[in-house]
């Protein structure tokens, strides 16, 4: 028992039903067909500053109904996976999302088809309001756009070409399972619980089962898995070059408005720092008693003396945003009294933890899976991290503005799953020094690895680019060679599971995303001294509130961050060093 059994969310706030949301759905792909014939391309070349405004609103209209049904369809699935209704629910939605997409894009194209100084002209004017920036930054795709009717092929062959080896790649890992006893008995178990059991057991040796199972199971699907790797990493090459991206990592940096110099100056920074992690690795052999730590053992829980209940959980979680701002704990208590939180574990419905905002007239709604462990606290704080942030930003934005990008998003998350550990132990909670474990733990998986991922990725793009196939020896060396830098002499790989990392991992699915995490990691480590200084809940706020109604450069000076300060990654490593320090004594 958690104390979480039978928490369940209540998607009736979503949709009332499932008609309702069909009926939304259908509503919203006629509006979207009369968007595309109300606002045609010369409409949109000679659009004045009102008609902007209004179509504007209507685009937010569009985008709300979209991702409604989108996310509506996602949680049944997620909640209920062992279902079919829900999945052809799913594939009812599917069938109608390229309706909103090509309404959008038709705008998007339009509006990039416009000259420079009307763009901005419009774009200044007071009547388009928030969207300000979703229309000036649009423009920065331009130079890489196509043809209207390139477009539109590209656009239509989507689904069946990187789209269907991302699906064959979740498909075949998917159906992986194997028969295990974790000590309660023989059973089947999916190889996301076998992930699981490998990373965070308690017990050494069920860590260790668990992780040759692991890679029993992934051993002979490593070929196809590989192909998929290929393939997408092929079709990204080819349209890249017809786009004009010079790197594979500039569409990301462009979509998370971030300067390729800022990038890099990042996961040098995050290189410079590998000797962090390996005294870190040092310090947790010691705490589990073991002569050097391994693989298996990487975020396995220490000092974590009794589990936590869902209620103390829950009071803990909301602390952090209450202590912060006053609006932020009712928005973060919100999740809890009105039912969009589904905290238990049970039979059917995936594992894991995520936040979802799907737009600015419907609430957003957490999954995690509870199982009384520390993990679970910190992931909490960090997915309501999400829903705060997203619920204060639906109240001062529009649907075109209120998502910021990566980088931004993971900022007030990894803030608040800080603050929870800064929070406990300064409280001297009994469980203060494993919620620094896991702070450290953390510490290694979002600035090192996310950092080596990176660099092993790129390398990838750069054996394709150079002709020479994907295998999956190939990548197992690839992954291995960044990796090995991060364990140092440090952690040992007994099984020799590091090199597999790739298999499995959804790098695959958004190409560079994992850099967004060291980025946001520092970032919010560097926040921590800041929080304590006067009014900055007030400063907070406004930043959420702005969600993503300008760059994160702009953003994050809010905050008092600048992103073109030299020393701007050291306060957030000198914070990590501070924790090891605590954690050596
Ligand atoms: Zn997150």
């Amino acid at each position: 028992m958690t104390g979480a059994e039978g928490v369940r969310w209540d998607l009736t706030l979503l949709a009332p039903s499932e008609q309702a949301m069909k009926d939304r759905l259908e509503r919203g792909v006629a509006d979207a067909a009369a968007f595309v014939e109300r606002w045609r391309a010369e409409t949109i070349a000679a659009v004045e500053p009102a008609g902007l405004a209004e179509l504007l609103r209507e685009l937010a209209e569009l985008r709300a109904t979209r991702t409604e049904g989108e996310w509506w369809a996602f949680l049944l699935v997620q909640a209920d996976s062992e279902n079919p209704a829900t999945f052809d629910v799913q594939a009812w939605v599917d069938s109608r999302l390229p309706h909103f997409d090509e309404a959008i894009r038709h705008f998007e194209n339009g509006w990039l088809e416009l000259a420079d100084d009307r763009a901005e002209t419009l774009a200044l004017d007071e009547s388009v309001g928030h969207d300000r920036h979703y229309l000036l930054s649009l423009r920065r795709f331009r130079p890489f756009l196509l043809s209207p009717a390139e477009e539109r092929v590209l656009a239509a062959r989507e689904a069946s070409a990187s789209t269907a080896w991302k699906s064959l790649y979740s498909h075949t890992l998917g159906a992986l399972a194997a028969r295990f006893d974790d000590g309660g008995g023989e059973r089947t178990w999916p190889l996301s619980e076998l992930q699981l059991a490998r990373a965070t057991h308690p017990q050494r040796d069920v860590r260790r089962r668990a992780t040759a199972a692991t890679q029993t199971l992934l051993e002979p699907v490593l070929p196809v898995l590989a192909q998929c790797w290929d393939a997408v990493l092929a079709d990204h090459i080819s349209l890249d070059a017809l786009r004009g991206h010079a790197d594979p990592m500039e569409p990301r940096n462009l979509e998370n408005e971030i300067e390729a110099s800022v990038v890099e100056g990042l996961l040098s920074a995050a290189e410079a720092h590998y000797d962090l992690g390996h005294r870190w690795f040092r310090v947790k052999a010691r705490l589990l008693g073991v002569e050097r730590l391994d693989t298996i053992d990487r975020v396995a829980p220490v000092l974590e003396t009794s589990p936590v209940s869902w209620d103390e959980g829950q009071r803990l979680a909301v602390e952090v945003f209450a202590d912060l701002a006053p609006a932020l704990g009712v928005a973060a208590e919100a999740f809890f009294r009105e039912r969009r939180i589904d905290a238990e574990l049970r039979r059917g419905k995936r594992l894991g933890f995520f936040s979802i905002s799907p737009s600015t007239r419907v609430p957003g709604f957490i999954l995690v899976s509870w199982t009384g462990q520390l993990r679970s606290l910190v992931a909490l704080t960090h997915e309501l991290g999400h829903g705060t942030h997203l619920a204060l930003a639906a109240k001062a934005q529009s649907d075109n503005s209120f998502n910021p990008g990566l980088t931004i998003a993971e900022v007030p998350s990894t803030f608040a799953q800080l603050l929870l550990v800064d929070q406990m132990l300064a409280s001297d909670h009994e469980l203060g020094r494993a919620a620094l474990v896991s702070a450290l733990d953390d510490a290694v998986i979002n600035l090192f690895m996310s950092t080596a991922f990176a660099r092993s990725e790129r390398a990838a793009y750069g054996l394709r680019a150079e002709g020479q196939a994907l295998t999956h020896e190939r990548l197992s060396d690839l992954f291995d060679a960044e990796m090995a830098k991060v364990w140092g002499e440090a952690m040992s790989d007994e099984l020799g599971f590091r090199k597999l990392t790739w298999a499995g991992a959804p790098f695959i699915y958004w190409r560079f995303y994992t850099y967004a995490y060291v980025f946001a990691f520092l970032v919010a480590a560097g926040l921590l001294s800041r929080s304590r200084e006067p009014g900055f809940g007030a400063r907070y706020e406004r930043f959420l509130s702005a969600g993503g109604s300008d760059s994160p450069e702009a953003l994050l000076r809010i905050l008092g961050v600048d992103l073109r300060d030299p020393g701007l990654w050291d306060e957030g490593f000198a914070v990590i060093e501070s924790w090891l320090d605590t954690m050596s004594t």
